[in-house]
């Protein structure tokens, strides 16, 4: 296991930051070609609550990431070099007209010291054509693409509305290796969800594992707990007392089973989420901050990461 830090510095040599960008994409989740209303945890911002205004032209966007990256590590950067991950997070960034995103893409790579692209998107939502427009920037530049799963329960999957399969999934990992083994996987996968058991959370990570580790290229991870946020499906059922939130304790027991799962080809890029304070309902331990930040590092020691 590597944490995302170190993966990073190995890449560039120095410190690399993501900058959330809005590519001005909607979901097929939303948009009513699979669903509507999203996934029943999915904020009003699809998933991205950190960025600019959507109005504003990605470079616009890149120039206030790099000064609120500036403001927040002030004193720690010093006068070192940084480099920037461009990272298109908002709702599904592969989902659109196609040309459309290849400029929005090209006009992130061609801002200073942004090193490379990040795409967040639906495992079912990467077709021939936008998968070879990325494969081609991979032959040049970094590319990550992040896909969202979730959890490999295929019954939890339909609670939370996500509208596509766990063989979507497999079918994604595998499509976007042939068009480039350059391209760096991350999953998202989130723990707490709604029914689900210890077992359920772990068969998740197994099977993200199972399906990315035969590749010789390093293969990535994200895991939250469940957040509930304002004005969601999930907070409803939160208030109507259909579900309950993991404990701190929980959360960070399973977490330390789930590490011991990932093998060493695996890169840690983050163990918990960001919501705003203003619109999280719940869980409330996760807004001290300082305090899961200092527990997850201790995990990370522990389990030789
Ligand atoms: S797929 Fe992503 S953007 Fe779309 S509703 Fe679900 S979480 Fe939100």
């Amino acid at each position: 296991m590597l944490q995302l830090s170190d993966f990073y510095k190995n890449i560039f040599g120095c410190k690399t930051y993501k900058i959330s960008l809005d590519a001005g994409c909607t979901c097929p989740n939303r948009d009513g070609s699979k669903g509507t209303g999203g996934c029943i945890f999915c904020s009003e911002n699809g998933s991205g609550d950190f960025v600019a205004e959507r109005q504003k032209s990605i470079s616009e966007q890149i120039e206030a990431g790099k000064k609120l990256v500036e403001k927040k590590a002030k004193g720690r950067s010093g006068t070192n070099p940084v480099k920037y991950i461009a990272y298109f997070q908002n709702f599904t960034s592969t989902y659109g007209d196609i040309e459309s995103l290849k400029k929005k893409y090209y006009e992130a790579l061609e801002c200073e010291e942004i090193a490379g692209l990040s795409i967040a998107t639906r495992p079912d939502c990467l077709n021939d054509e936008i998968l070879s427009v990325i494969a081609k920037i991979a032959e040049t530049h970094f590319v990550q693409i992040e896909l969202g799963l979730q959890t490999s329960n295929e019954e939890t999957g339909k609670t939370i509305n996500r509208c596509y399969t766990n063989s979507d999934y497999e079918d994604a990992v595998r499509r976007i290796k042939k068009s480039s083994q350059k391209i760096h996987i991350v999953t998202h996968l989130i723990f707490g969800l709604p029914g689900e058991t210890e077992e359920d959370m772990l068969n998740s990570v197994d099977f993200v594992v199972k399906n990315n580790c035969g590749y010789d290229e390093k293969f990535g991870i994200k895991i939250t707990v469940l957040y509930v946020v304002k004005n969601t499906k999930l907070a409803l059922m939160y208030q109507n007392g259909e579900f309950k939130c993991l404990e701190k304790e929980q959360y960070f027991e399973l977490l330390e089973k789930a590490l011991k799962k990932l093998p060493e080809n695996c890169v840690i890029h983050r163990l918990t989420g960001d919501p705003p304070k203003s619109i999280l309902v719940a869980p409330e331990w996760t807004t001290d901050k300082k305090r899961v930040m200092n527990e997850i590092s201790g995990i990370l020691n522990k389990c030789g990461a």
